[in-house]
């Protein structure tokens, strides 16, 4: 079922405690933490809590989830005092993804190019 916890998922079991992340923000919903392998001084991931396999994904299955990260993404942001900053959803392995959890990188700190690679 759409949102349920998948066994094999890495950030579902960042959410479960399983797996140790740098959290810095939480709410019900969603959990927020450090990128293991930042690209910029500031890299935070924020993710839903349930399992949508990406950004596209649960924009359909459940929209208000889609909010409430985007909302969060903001709130990172404003901890770490951005004022300019990335948002990215990497969507479909084309893109770079390579963890299929829905999830926002929230960049900034330092000079963005733009077009992205
Ligand atoms: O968009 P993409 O799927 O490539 O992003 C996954 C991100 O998850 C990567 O930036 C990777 O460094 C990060 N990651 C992490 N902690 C892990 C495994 C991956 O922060 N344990």
């Amino acid at each position: 079922m759409a949102g349920e916890p998948q066994d094999d998922c890495l950030f579902c079991k960042i959410v479960a405690g399983r797996i140790p992340a740098t959290v810095v923000r939480e709410t019900d919903t969603t959990v927020a933490f450090r990128d293991i392998n930042p690209q910029a001084p500031t890299h935070v991931l924020v993710i839903p809590k349930a399992h949508h396999a990406d950004a596209a994904t649960l924009a359909a299955e459940d929209p208000e989830l889609a909010a409430d990260v985007l909302r969060e993404t903001r709130a990172v942001a404003e901890a770490e005092h951005l004022d300019s900053y990335r948002l990215v959803f990497n969507t479909g392995s084309g893109a770079g993804q390579t963890v299929f959890h829905a999830h926002a990188h929230v960049l900034g700190g330092r000079g963005l190019q733009w077009p992205p690679g």
